[in-house]
């Protein structure tokens, strides 16, 4: 779920992640795919360029740093409740808290958002893809402003501002993206790729994204042999909502399976074949467990 666009101009190894369902995919899906894999590995140039937006509001907390607009000042109490409560899922989840400070970043609307991919890729006509809400990584998360959900995001958006329990969900899942990028050993984009159904799929289900309607999906292709044969090839299956439910089930099954303690010592490690070798399995063993882990139900109850 790299960009070689991006990867081939060697920056400084930060990668970012973007999250995102994409609904309407019925004849589109390819043309939808290309611009998602085109925001994946970011730098942390926020930091960097965080000068040149217009001027930022700073509030410094106990985790992070938050940068905002003007525009954004009336929403200040409600980003920072669901930032709180993100934090709170993610430390609690995984039983400790961020290893480091981070940064948010609002974008007051997406032109300012895109200001700073312009300078970081060089292409002074680059655009965000119209669905993007959200990215975090191990510098932190840079959000399009939710005021802004409703008029700068296509149908393709996870959610809107007015759906607290989904904006409180793409928040707490970027917050995983940043306490994994904080812990695992090495967050270049090649490692990051390596492993992007772990990462993805660790965000959804810690978010809560893996729900009754998302497990029956999966089960339902698991039925109609509708799934990729290797971890790889869910990563980048082509269905974007049968995927990301895939991967967070299958970071559900080792959570279920193996133990919490052992899916958090899988955040250092930055290598699928790592993974599988600290779970003691091959792929197509890994594999097999998790179809008859969802199949059985396992995954159900909890
Ligand atoms: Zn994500």
């Amino acid at each position: 779920m790299l960009d070689s666009r991006l990867l081939s101009r060697r920056w400084k190894a930060h990668t970012a992640w973007v999250f995102h369902f994409v609904r309407s995919l019925r004849t589109r899906q390819r043309s939808i795919l290309r611009p998602l894999a085109a925001l994946l590995v970011i730098t942390s140039f926020f930091a960097a360029h965080a000068a040149d937006n217009p001027p930022w509001l700073v509030q410094t907390r106990a985790n992070y740093t938050l940068h905002y607009s003007a525009a954004d000042q009336t929403q200040v109490a409600e980003y920072e409740s669901f930032l709180a409560k993100g934090i709170a899922a993610n430390e609690a989840f995984f039983g400790s808290t961020y290893p480091k400070q981070f940064d948010i970043y609002i974008y007051q609307d997406r032109a300012s958002l895109d200001t700073d991919l312009q300078k970081v890729i060089h292409e002074p006509n680059y655009k965000s893809p119209c669905w993007l809400q959200a990215i975090g990584d191990s510098e932190g998360v840079h959000l399009l402003s939710p005021l802004r959900w409703d008029v700068e995001t296509c149908e393709g958006r996870y959610t809107t501002y007015a759906d607290k329990q989904k904006t409180q969900k793409l928040i707490t899942h970027e917050l995983t993206h940043v306490f994994h990028g904080q812990t695992i050993r090495d967050h270049s984009p090649d490692r990051m790729k390596d492993i992007s159904w772990f990462e993805e799929g660790l965000a959804v289900y810690v978010a809560g994204q893996l729900g009754p309607f998302e497990i029956h999906d999966v089960q339902a292709a698991l039925q109609a042999h509708n799934v990729p044969g290797g971890l790889h090839g869910i990563a980048t299956s082509d269905s974007i909502l049968l995927r990301y439910s895939m991967m967070g089930s299958l970071a559900m099954y080792i959570d279920r399976t193996y133990g919490r303690a052992k899916l958090k010592g899988l955040l250092q490690l930055d290598s699928q074949k790592e993974i599988l070798s600290s779970l003691g399995v091959t792929e197509l063993q890994f594999m097999d467990g998790w179809k008859h882990f969802m199949l059985n139900s396992a995954g159900m109850s909890r």
